[in-house]
């Protein structure tokens, strides 16, 4: 337990904010420190309606502007890296104007952009919720913001979200969803020195892997933006002994669909590649179209001025359009460096994001 809560200055320079935010560890599972912090900071703003959920918060301006937006982030990183002398740990660490630390990319960079325009915007020219929440970086069973949607799903209305995870400054739209399924074959079981009185299960596999490696994912345009689909076996597993014919193969195969798709239609493509074998559905979660035809993401993407771009993996996102929200993600930092040991961002990629939604926030 911390006796005291972080004091952080939501005013300093937003690169400066993010350092001080990334030495808060805050691993997932270990948001309490910084949630206090965060919590404790929206609450000193007159303009803002608080409110605190777990780890999550909720900030809020209440001014009946004609549209609300929502800025969310979460609080969470993934561990730190266990390799000695890697740069991407806490606490954070200067290279010139390049900030090292566990979060700078994913995504305290995009939460420091949070955090100073809640402090800035008083009287911003929409009205802005501003969401942080816990348990992003483990199993979607925990996330803070799935929590939020069931506790306070009047907190979350609004017109159009932008989740500040990392895109290099890019707008990127929708996700594809994701779905998991299991192709079975059974065969019989027989010593191998009598292979004949048997039948082999894993050969009978050899079908279904056929299909898949023949099969050309589709690219499907989905609001004007194009989702490539992919479509594939990650993991199979069958056999007993040595000595033994095999009597059950199962396949299991990762459907990444694009947003046009609902999750039953994602299975019921599956279902007719891989006809004639038995498939069962294991996992789905839909994906989210990129909405950017409401017209307070077409002003949005004209005001920040880039030209948007799909976003392949299934993200947050999906949470805010399955509450009727469309949702794009626009942060700080190079995706790619997410999760790596060496985890940084440049400082002027922070400030530039802070730039651009202050600039389309206050118009
Ligand atoms: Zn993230």
């Amino acid at each position: 337990m911390t006796a005291f809560t972080t004091a952080l200055d939501l005013t300093s320079d937003v690169a400066d904010l993010t350092a001080a935010l990334i030495d808060i560890n805050s691993v997932s599972g270990n948001e309490r420190e910084l949630a206090d912090a965060v919590e404790a900071a929206l609450r000193s703003l007159p303009h803002l309606q608080v409110t605190r959920d777990g780890d999550a918060i909720v900030a809020r301006t209440e001014l009946g502007r004609d549209e609300r937006v929502i800025l969310a982030g979460h609080l969470d990183t993934v561990p730190l890296p266990l390799t000695a002398g890697s740069r991407g740990t806490v606490p954070s660490s200067w290279d010139g104007e390049v900030l090292y630390g566990r979060g700078t990319t994913d995504m305290k960079g995009g939460v420091a952009v949070q955090l100073a325009l809640a402090a800035r915007l008083a009287d911003p020219a929409r009205d802005v919720t501003y969401v942080f929440y816990d348990h992003e970086e483990v199993e979607a069973s925990l996330s803070g913001l799935g929590r939020l949607v069931v506790n306070y799903p009047e907190l979350l209305q609004g017109d159009f979200a932008i989740l500040l995870e990392p895109t290099d400054g890019t707008v990127e739209g929708g996700c594809n969803g994701t779905s998991r399924f299991e192709v079975t074959t059974v065969g019989k079981a027989a010593h191998s020195a009598r292979a004949w009185m048997g039948q082999n299960a894993i050969h009978a596999a050899a079908e279904i892997l056929t299909r898949l490696r023949d099969h050309e994912p589709a690219t499907v345009a989905v609001d004007g933006l194009e989702y490539r689909e992919s479509l594939n076996a990650v993991k199979i597993h069958g056999g007993t002994a040595g000595n033994v014919i095999p009597d059950r193969t199962v396949v299991e195969i990762n459907y990444r669909f694009a947003p046009d798709k609902t999750p039953d239609d994602a299975e019921a493509y599956v279902r007719n590649l891989l006809d004639g074998f038995s498939v069962i559905r294991t996992d789905a979660a839909a994906g989210a179209r990129p909405g950017l035809n409401h017209p307070a993401a077409a002003d949005f993407v004209a005001a920040v001025g880039a030209e948007p771009k799909p976003k392949y993996g299934w993200t947050d996102v999906a949470r805010f359009s399955a509450l009727g929200i469309p949702a794009v993600n626009f942060g700080p930092g190079d995706a790619l460096l997410a999760h790596t040991d060496n985890e940084h961002v440049p400082a002027e990629a922070i400030r530039e994001c802070f730039r651009a939604l202050d600039r389309w926030l206050s118009a």
